[in-house]
């Protein structure tokens, strides 16, 4: 053996480097990865809003036998439920057979709100000879990619006596969608001039809905009579009920395979649904009952985790107050002892816009499921930076189980940055460190990631809950 060749072995057993799954992984691994696909691509046409999110996710815990459960219902061991928390954030658990106050819950937080358009409350109007609805946008959206691309129109209108009225109009092929427009590049030479993120303003997102006009010439507004009469035909509505409604625009895509092999998928809303749905199957897959394991889907993380079914909200607490409780238990020592995966999304390297990106420390598609110690901005401000105890801790379950993870910072240092719902449960004394899918072009109307990297997510979290 020469002294080079020796080097290179020393080399390979001292130095780190990231696995690309896809050269890892075997035909049947690959398979595997492919097929979990499929199950997660249905679950993103059903669920673009966290309203459906939490629809569809309370239906495959039914089918896994979850029951539902409301605060102060009487819990034991053994018990699957879920909580539908307004219909806009879930909680599913089951309590195990370990001691809570020595084991602690297992927790995984993703969050099922994306950004998106809302309509505003008094948003219909005509001008032009063209029907609209007034928009303001939800979370951080980049405002020119929302523009000429085909919209889908869903959510609720609450009627004055409490009536729900769902809405969700473009999904099918033989809806009419809705529309943003644009500047033509023939009379744009001004808009294209201006930075990226003013050239489009917010109060131009307006909703084009319609262009005919009511047949009465004695109506002033015959194009918006028109929508109004067809929304009072379809759903028994008129304007003032828009008073009481959450309708959101959102892309009227569906989630597509990206590339002529496959390997990545595109689909709005991969943040956060693409750690959503690893950590539900992860929970409901799952036969072990030792520990006792919560998953929770909180709504508003992209507007800073407020109200009442953000992951500020007090909700998550009350419910581990009340397994606690149930079993005899102090829930601050339950809480003391309880460990969680804030399950989010990150960056993923971008060749394209590389300059932004810190190689070494960026995550890298088809790398695994990344973990962020920390996230933040400007000196790690406003993170939840888990300890390296903590980071071990969960090494060490990878390492135990084979999975294949990297870690990974949002961009260069002072680029900019983000922050996830880690901080609000590490708030109430619980370890917590961020762990989730890359995904290119985040926040845009149509993400991408690599179905390896979520597949790698859900492996990850089967191996933190059993
Ligand atoms: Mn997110
Ligand atoms: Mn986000």
């Amino acid at each position: 053996m020469s002294e080079t060749t020796v080097g290179k072995e020393i080399f390979e057993n001292l130095s780190y480097s990231k696995k690309n799954i896809y050269e890892e992984a075997s035909p049947e691994k690959i398979k595997a990865i492919f097929d979990y696909s499929e199950g997660y691509k249905s679950y993103l046409d059903k669920a673009k809003t966290e309203r459906e999110a939490a629809r569809v996710t309370v239906e495959m815990a039914k089918d896994a036998g979850f029951t539902e459960y409301k605060l102060g219902d009487k819990l034991k061991i053994g018990d699957k439920k879920y909580l539908n928390h307004r219909g806009k954030s879930v909680i599913l658990f089951t309590v195990g057979t370990e001691d809570i106050e020595k084991e602690g819950i297992r927790i995984l937080a993703a969050h099922i709100d994306s950004p998106r358009l809302d309509l505003k409350q008094v948003p219909m109007y005509e001008d032009g000879g063209m029907g609209f609805l007034k928009t303001h946008y939800y979370g951080g959206i980049k405002k020119y990619q929302w523009t000429a691309i085909p919209l889908a129109l869903h959510g609720v209108i609450v009627k004055c006596g409490g009536e729900v009225i769902d809405v969700n109009i473009g999904e099918d092929d033989s809806d009419p969608v809705f529309y943003i427009n644009d500047l033509l590049p023939h009379l744009g030479q001004k808009q294209s001039a201006e930075p990226l993120g003013s050239a489009i303003k917010g109060e131009t997102l307006n909703i084009l809905i319609g262009g005919l006009p009511y047949d009465d010439k004695d109506v002033s507004e015959k194009i918006k009579l028109t929508a109004l009469s067809i929304l009072n035909e379809k759903y028994g509505v008129s304007e003032e009920d828009f008073l009481s409604a959450e309708l959101s625009l959102v892309p009227a895509f569906s989630a597509r395979d990206i590339g002529f092999d496959r390997a990545l998928v595109a689909a709005y809303g991969h943040d956060d649904r693409v750690c959503a749905y690893p950590a539900i199957t992860a929970l409901l897959d799952s036969k072990e009952t030792k520990h006792t394991v919560m998953v929770i889907l909180a709504d508003k993380e992209e507007i800073g985790s407020e109200g009442v079914t953000g992951m500020q909200s007090r909700i998550f607490t009350d419910i581990i107050e009340e397994i606690s409780e149930a079993l005899g238990k102090n829930a601050r020592v339950v809480r003391n002892s309880s460990k969680c995966l804030s399950a989010d999304v990150t960056a993923c390297f971008d060749p394209n816009f590389a300059d932004v990106y810190e190689k070494k420390n960026s995550a890298m598609i088809s790398c695994g499921t990344t973990m962020s110690k920390y996230t933040g901005a400007r000196g790690k401000s406003s993170t939840n930076d888990a300890s390296a105890e903590y980071v071990a801790y969960i090494r060490k379950i990878f390492a135990d189980n084979g999975v294949i993870w990297q870690t990974a910072e949002l961009g260069k240092v002072d680029a900019g940055g983000g922050g996830t719902v880690a901080k609000y449960i590490a708030n109430h004394n619980i370890e917590t460190v961020d762990l989730g899918v890359p995904v290119i072009s985040m926040h845009a109307p149509y993400e991408v990631v690599s179905k390896a990297d979520v597949y790698s997510t859900y492996e990850a979290f089967v191996a933190f809950i059993k």
